[in-house]
């Protein structure tokens, strides 16, 4: 164990446990290489128990009436709210977004958990005339049992937030796995989760490897919901896993967003749109814009007014005000960015600035890309299909919004899309158009809010929604009701003939 390091717990049953097998692993900030903490290597029988404390907890929390699950989350909230200045601190640290974007993932965590407990008083189902006389027909959402959670690495609080409370809201009870490169945020939102006075049991929380904790979460017989956020090729072997058991599995996988830039375009907001949403959070956003498709009469303006913007951002510790892109998340990752840089130079894109690891100074300590352009972009090469997650965008050039649109819909993938026009018809042409989950009018690809369905079409996902009304319909069954206070048998489609 490293000097002065902190050693932090599982979280089964409403106790702070330790993992049997003793072995921990450490979180390390990728903006400076210190050792954040160390936390339970867990296996398969951390989740056995967690799952047996969360089917237990389910007994009496699904009868808890909603509007006081509620209050649960309303306290929640406002500790969120309490401590958001050093929740975004921590998360600069252990993940390394810079700070404002830090505290707009804690604000986007506490916008939703005041919306879901917002749904303690609603939870609407319907009512509804019965063909027959004297009987009444109406339509309640019941909750499922025990949620598996598991989440990603760069919405470190907003997502567990997406998925939590509208599990717990709607009556569920959870197990939530943290990505291992930021448990102790993880940990942190389950001790305020705890902190706001749900009963024991309710949310229960296992550190450790994919593979051992994930996979054990996607197989368990108690486990009949899974809602699942990363990359593409786990979230598929998820759905293989889960299926012999016939779960309910809620996937949100990658992106290769698009952002459309028409020759009407008020270039300044589209070059800002364009900064924004490839390089905030390093490129690490699952709607991150990492493809620039230009209509051919500002496709020049454009590459040399992007170039000029990228190289003035200011790459460093995302604690420090000056700096603009954080590093990326491990090793792992700054390997992968930059082989995409070497397979795009093999496929003849022409680099237009960055494609390096930066190491100067206090860089050298952590985890830093330099942000990255490619220019001459064809739409199949790989660079232009395939997920990079990092500080990377390429730009592709069209004739008109006909290509544009073929271009943006010409990947597998399908989560965030985007058009710069002030023509109203080729907005409404791409709204119409554009196959994704989201689509943006004059802003960049990036910026959801919390009452509007978050999601993906195609490979990006699997149907479900995350947030607003949208997320209730995947934690919740439906159950039709029919009472016949009629005193006779009634036979629907037979007696009313
Ligand atoms: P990842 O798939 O590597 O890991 C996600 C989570 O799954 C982690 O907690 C990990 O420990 C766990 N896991 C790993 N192997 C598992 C297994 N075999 N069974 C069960 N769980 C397992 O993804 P990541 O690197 O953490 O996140 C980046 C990816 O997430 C990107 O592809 C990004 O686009 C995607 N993402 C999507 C959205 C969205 O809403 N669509 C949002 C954020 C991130």
């Amino acid at each position: 164990m490293a000097v002065g390091v902190k050693t932090y717990r599982n979280c089964i049953g409403g106790e702070w446990r330790d993992a049997a097998s003793g072995k921990t692993f450490e979180s390390v900030s990728p903006a400076t290489g210190e050792v954040l903490g160390e936390f339970p290597e867990s296996g398969p029988a951390e989740v056995d128990q967690a799952a047996a404390a969360a089917r237990d907890a389910y007994a009496g929390w699904r009868l808890v009436p909603a509007p006081k699950r509620a209050e649960a989350l309303y306290r929640f909230a406002q500790l969120l709210v309490a401590h958001k200045q050093e929740l975004a601190e921590l998360m600069t640290q252990e993940m390394g977004k810079v700070l404002p974007e830090a505290g707009g993932d804690v604000q986007e965590a506490i916008d939703m958990t005041y919306y879901m407990a917002g749904e303690g008083r609603r939870l609407f189902g319907q009512t509804t005339p019965s063909e027959l006389p004297d009987k009444f027909c109406l339509s309640v959402r019941q909750p499922i049992g025990v949620c598996g959670i598991i989440t990603p690495w760069n919405f470190p609080i907003a997502i567990p937030s997406w998925k939590i409370t509208a599990a717990l809201i709607c009556g569920n009870t959870v197990v939530f796995k943290p990505a291992t490169d930021t448990p102790l945020l993880g940990t942190r939102f389950v001790e305020l989760l705890a902190e706001a006075g749900l009963p024991a049991g309710v949310v229960n929380l296992v550190h450790g490897p994919g593979g051992a904790v994930g996979e054990r979460l996607v197989q368990h017989p108690d486990v009949p919901v899974l809602s699942f956020t990363g990359s593409r090729e786990v979230g598929t072997r998820v759905a293989e896993q889960a299926a012999p058991r016939l779960k309910h599995v809620h996937l949100e996988l990658g992106g290769k967003n698009g952002i459309v830039v028409m020759d009407d375009a008020d270039l300044d907001l589209a070059l800002e749109g364009v900064v924004w949403s490839a390089f905030g959070t390093s490129g690490q956003r699952c709607t991150a814009a990492s493809r620039v498709i230009v209509h051919e009469r500002v496709y020049d303006a454009v590459a040399t007014r992007l170039v000029a913007a990228v190289e003035r951002l200011r790459l460093g510790n995302g604690l420090d005000p000056e700096t603009d892109v954080g590093p990326v998340i491990n090793r792992g990752a700054l390997e992968k960015i930059h082989s995409y840089t070497e397979i795009g130079l093999a496929e003849g894109a022409k680099l237009l600035t960055g494609g390096e690891v930066a190491t100067g100074g206090e860089l050298a300590k952590g985890w830093y890309y330099r942000p990255t352009v490619f220019g001459g972009v064809e739409a199949g090469m790989r660079i232009a299909q395939e997920e990079i997650f990092g500080p990377t965008t390429v730009l592709i050039r069209v004739r008109d919004l006909d290509e544009a649109i073929r271009v943006a819909n010409g990947i597998e993938y399908g989560l965030s899309s985007s058009i710069f026009t002030q023509d109203v018809n080729r907005a409404f042409r791409a709204i119409r158009d554009l196959e994704a989950g989201i689509t943006y009018i004059n802003a960049g690809t990036t910026g959801a809010e919390v009452h509007l369905p978050f999601g993906g079409t195609k490979a990006t996902g699997n149907g479900h929604r995350e947030a607003g009304q949208a997320a209730l319909d995947f934690f919740t069954e439906w159950k039709a009701v029919y009472v016949d206070y009629s005193g006779r048998l009634q036979r629907a489609q037979i007696d009313n003939q």
